[in-house]
């Protein structure tokens, strides 16, 4: 097949480049321009990227299948124009042994996505009894969290470092101190008292990040990624960090660069996130740190809920927000028209980046790179309905919002896996 007429995203150039791809046997062969062949898709002047990375998806099975499964959430995935996800380990049961790793690998092939597992460190997420860490990495697992909760005790997280780095596989760490605070349903700011919960301080991440660069630094051992960073100081700890030439990346979520607190009197419990979404300081420093190199990718936390779960006062409600179908639309609205990143720098944060983090051989348009591409329309302006997104989990906070940008057409390994109906 060729795609014609495409503004390309190509590995190393700062410009788009008008031309053409050629794909066979779901690779990429070549690009340029005028290249002949017998199928053509015309991508009639829209822009062609690599597919997006997400690095830290929830995607509920086993366990959740009442808020997504892996078909329905991978539907969304490519919707949201992602090509590959990373699957959180908050599962019944979590991977953390060999069958449950091999089952729950299994029941992933239902997603029209491509799912990468993470392991989780803990028993169950449990924070108790380590899984069985070299026995998954047998089985291929290279990535390992507890996302959801922190790694609590300094044993503990020197022991993950420990284990998980004598294989050189990436220890993904969810930070927050949970002795700071009683119910911490959202930020720690201006709304404590309107929703009647205690909040989340911004201390509560960054103070268990200072632990953890501290405990990196004394007992070097796996990677250190810093999962969905919230808060300004988390942003120049990390920055410390990589200039002493620690191991360490991060990621920040859309929603968390395009939303600050005052969110919350619109939304309420639909913008109930863990981390909370703070204030415009911190909306600022992630965004200076996604200018800076300092965070090194964007993930969505993709989180589905039943609508039920949403419906409880603040401090019951459930945390997190579905975010694969507005990831690209709220980074062009924020970031690229905001004039904060081009185009092209927000499209490598959602495809080439998270690809050399996880060390895949994707997320670029390169001769024999397989042909997972993303088709983008930058310009076209839409408002969301929650109602309309493919995900089963209807739980965003941006009910008729204007967006602008959207995902067109996705392909995974040469085959076109969604296609937008307007
Ligand atoms: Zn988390």
């Amino acid at each position: 097949m060729i795609i014609k007429n495409a503004h390309l995203l190509l590995p190393e150039k700062e410009e788009l480049f008008f031309g053409d791809v050629k794909i066979s046997d779901g690779l990429i062969v070549e690009w340029g321009t005028e290249l002949q062949g017998e199928e053509i898709f015309d991508a009639e002047g829209k822009v062609l990227a690599p597919g997006f990375i997400d690095l830290h998806v929830h995607m509920r099975e086993p366990g959740g299948e009442h808020k997504g499964t892996f078909e329905s959430e991978g539907m969304a995935a490519a919707a949201g124009g992602f090509t590959h996800v990373f699957a959180m380990p908050n599962t019944r049961p979590s991977p953390d042994t060999k069958e449950h790793y091999k089952m729950i690998k299994e029941l992933s092939k239902k997603s029209p996505v491509p799912v990468t597992l993470y392991g989780s460190v803990t028993c169950s997420i449990a924070g108790e009894t380590f899984s069985n860490i070299e026995g998954l990495h047998e089985e291929g697992c290279h990535f390992f969290t507890d996302d959801g909760a922190p790694i609590a005790t300094d044993e503990q997280m020197i022991e993950a470092l420990q284990r998980i780095g004598a294989f050189g596989g990436l220890l993904a760490v969810h930070e927050e101190e949970k002795s700071l605070f009683t119910i911490g349903a959202i930020h720690r700011g201006k709304y404590i008292e309107d929703f009647e919960v205690d909040g989340i301080p911004s201390e509560a991440e960054w103070g268990m990040i200072q632990r953890d660069i501290d405990l990196l630094e004394k007992h070097p051992g796996a990677r250190l990624h810093l999962c969905h960073l919230s808060t300004k100081e988390a942003v120049e700890m990390v920055q410390e960090a990589k200039a002493k030439g620690l191991r360490v990346s991060a990621e920040v979520c859309p929603h968390h660069f395009s939303m600050t607190e005052e969110v919350l009197l619109q939304a309420g419990t639909l913008a109930k996130v863990n981390p909370p979404i703070r204030e415009e300081e911190d909306r600022q420093a992630l965004i200076e740190g996604l200018k800076n190199g300092v965070i090194d990718v964007i993930v969505t936390d993709h989180a589905p809920h039943e609508e039920e779960s949403k419906q409880l006062p603040m401090a019951q409600a459930s945390y997190g927000l579905s975010g694969f179908e507005v990831a690209f639309a709220l980074g062009n609205t924020f970031l690229v028209d905001e004039e904060e990143l081009t185009l092209v720098e927000l499209l490598r944060l959602m495809s080439e980046k998270p690809a050399e983090l996880a060390e895949l051989k994707e997320g670029r348009i390169e001769k024999g790179y397989p042909a997972n591409l993303v088709l983008l329309d930058p310009e076209e302006e839409w408002t969301l309905r929650r109602r309309e997104l493919v995900s089963m989990g209807k739980n965003t906070p941006l009910e008729g919002v204007l967006l602008r940008g959207r995902v067109k057409a996705t392909m995974i390994k040469g085959r076109w896996v969604y296609e937008d109906a307007r």
